[in-house]
């Protein structure tokens, strides 16, 4: 069966088994191809296994080469020795009952659209006849936009703090009102580019504080660039080659000390207004880590849509109570 000029692994129709087996296919560039390579449960099954298996079949027991596809089970079998595998094993869409296509969408959706997806926009969007169902699926997609083993930023970095929620942005000194949390924001410099971002919440603007978050993200020896805020005064001790802006610099030469980090501050403000009205300290971490998810995968749709769905690595995805757990824990150790 083959449904779409894409590369799949080819299923053979008598036995439901999967022979042949080619590269993964490229992203679709629009909605009209998205919708030629995925047209139905069996093409998102198919896609799954080619997610799963790049190269060729190999079962983890007695090393066979064929397999098969129980349908109404989701699994397949191992045709050597009768291991069974979920299709939907180490993805987002793990024991759902919701039809994969519909969790295809939704990760295409929200990998391609720029500021982001409501719940209720995906109902609509989608068909969903459940806001509830909507609402678990874009949880579960949100879930996975923590990378639990991403790498540290390195070489130069711009490190600054901003607080954002509330209905006018403040600078530090300003007394914290309603509303209004505090986030700390890095930004690796590339070149004249803008690298990988990391954005948290922060518990205080304190030197331990900040050196905590800071060695938490930053690899050692890295060259970070900050403000001449106090609160940075524990960098080089914590081991990075600190090079804050001199304190003499006036105002308006602020804006070519830390260009990167200024304008991720600037794009996350407008985001948050734009897009997300009112967000509480309480979920901030969660729009933020969607921000630096958008941010950090712009050039590799792929690589979102992948990462959203839980495929393509071997390791298996945290689940969102996880991420909720190692965050508090985290947040502990900054702030306590
Ligand atoms: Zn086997």
């Amino acid at each position: 069966m083959q449904s779409g000029g894409h590369s799949y692994p080819v299923c053979s129709v008598q036995d439901g088994s999967y022979r042949r087996w080619v590269p993964r296919p490229t992203f679709p560039r629009s909605i009209v191809e998205f919708q030629r390579q995925f047209p139905d449960e069996e093409a998102c099954r198919q896609y799954l296994f080619a997610s799963r298996w790049p190269d060729r079949f190999s079962c983890r027991r007695c090393d066979g080469s064929e397999i098969g596809l129980m349908h109404r089970r989701l699994l397949w079998q191992c045709k050597g020795c009768g291991l069974q595998t979920s299709v939907t094993a180490g993805t987002v869409m793990h024991k759902t009952r919701t039809p994969l296509v519909l969790w295809f969408w939704a990760a295409y959706l929200v990998a391609t659209h720029t500021p982001g997806i409501s719940a209720v926009q995906l109902q609509r969007q989608l068909g969903i006849s459940r806001y509830e169902t909507a609402w678990l699926i874009l949880h579960k997609l949100r879930g996975a936009m923590v990378n639990p083993e991403r790498e540290p930023l390195r070489g130069e970095v711009e490190v600054d703090e901003t607080y954002v929620g509330g209905r006018h942005s403040m600078r530090r000194g300003g007394r914290q009102r309603d509303g209004k949390t505090l986030v700390g924001v890095a930004v690796e410099v590339r070149g004249t580019r803008s690298g990988r971002l990391r954005m948290n919440v922060l518990g205080g603007l304190d030197q331990d504080t900040l050196a905590a978050w800071v060695s938490e993200l930053v690899k050692p020896a890295a060259i970070v660039r900050t403000d001449g805020w106090s609160g940075y005064g524990g960098l080089a001790q914590a081991g990075f080659d600190h090079r804050p802006r001199l304190q003499h610099l006036r105002q308006p030469d602020r804006q070519f000390a830390l260009p990167r980090v200024d304008r991720s501050i600037s794009n996350l403000k407008n985001w948050l207004q734009g897009t997300h009205h009112g967000v509480s300290p309480e979920h901030m971490q969660v729009y933020l880590d969607e921000f630096v998810f958008r941010h950090n995968r712009r050039r590799t749709p792929l690589a979102a849509f992948q990462t959203l769905l839980g495929l393509g690595s071997s390791h298996q995805p945290t689940t969102y109570e996880q991420i909720v757990t190692r965050r508090h824990r985290h947040l502990a150790e900054l702030t306590g």
